[in-house]
């Protein structure tokens, strides 16, 4: 029948609307900002740059790659890398991000950045209220307003971030047990030259005895 559909949806509008009065779970809208509707795992709207421990600095796992600065199709990520290095989440000396902004303005929410990372630097944040009445500069984020603690990063996406986690775990644990290996070996080899023969040395010479020629 002509129309049907439409006779269905605003049965089952009117069908809230009656049922809200008794029942709360009818309710379709909430009293935002009062109330507030959960926000699901899978939620994204702009990057954060993780970062490990309590210093937001020291534990920041960006490395100033700029893979994710070439890759961001509008191109809103503006990193500088840094002269020198500080250690990265396997202890290894990594060049850090001296700048590193993301213009949010323009950001798309793609997520391309973080799919890029090789690193697990860059995640996608949940906040959404982020509205301001500085239009450039209130929405262009510098590193330190993009730097959040991989506790947050468990809050907001638990499943992803444990995940993340063990395969970070992992492989630190491999590259300890490489270096390891590698000092184990560089010391055997150390051991066994010290304990090898040393070569007898050559005998001298015997002295040439030289006549005084006679007058
Ligand atoms: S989410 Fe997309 S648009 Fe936004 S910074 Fe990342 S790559 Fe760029
Ligand atoms: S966030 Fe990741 S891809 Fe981007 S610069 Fe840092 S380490 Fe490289």
């Amino acid at each position: 029948m002509l129309g049907e559909g439409i006779l269905k949806g605003l049965g089952e509008t009117a069908k809230n609307f009656a049922a809200s009065f008794v029942s709360k779970d009818r309710l379709t809208t909430i009293q935002y900002p009062e109330e507030r509707a959960p926000v699901i795992e899978n939620t994204r709207d702009f990057p954060f740059l993780v970062y490990d421990g309590e210093d937001k600095m020291a534990g920041l796992r960006c490395v100033a790659c700029q893979i994710c600065e070439k890759e961001c199709p509008p191109k809103c990520i503006y990193i500088v890398k840094s002269t020198d290095k500080k250690p990265d989440y396997v202890g290894k000396p990594q060049i850090y991000p001296a700048r590193f902004d993301i213009d949010i303005s323009v950001c798309m929410s793609c997520q391309i950045c973080v799919e890029v990372c090789p690193f697990e630097a860059i995640k996608m944040d949940t906040e959404f209220e982020l509205s301001t009445t500085d239009r450039f500069g209130g929405l262009l984020y510098d590193r330190d307003q993009l730097a959040r603690s991989n506790q947050h990063y468990h809050k907001i996406h638990p499943t992803e971030a444990a995940e993340v986690d063990a395969r970070l775990a992992e492989e630190k644990a491999k590259s300890e047990a490489k270096a390891k290996a590698a000092a184990e070996a560089a010391a055997l080899k150390a051991a066994a030259a010290a304990a090898a023969p040393k070569p007898t040395p050559a005998p001298a010479p015997a002295p040439v005895s030289v006549k005084e020629p006679t007058a």
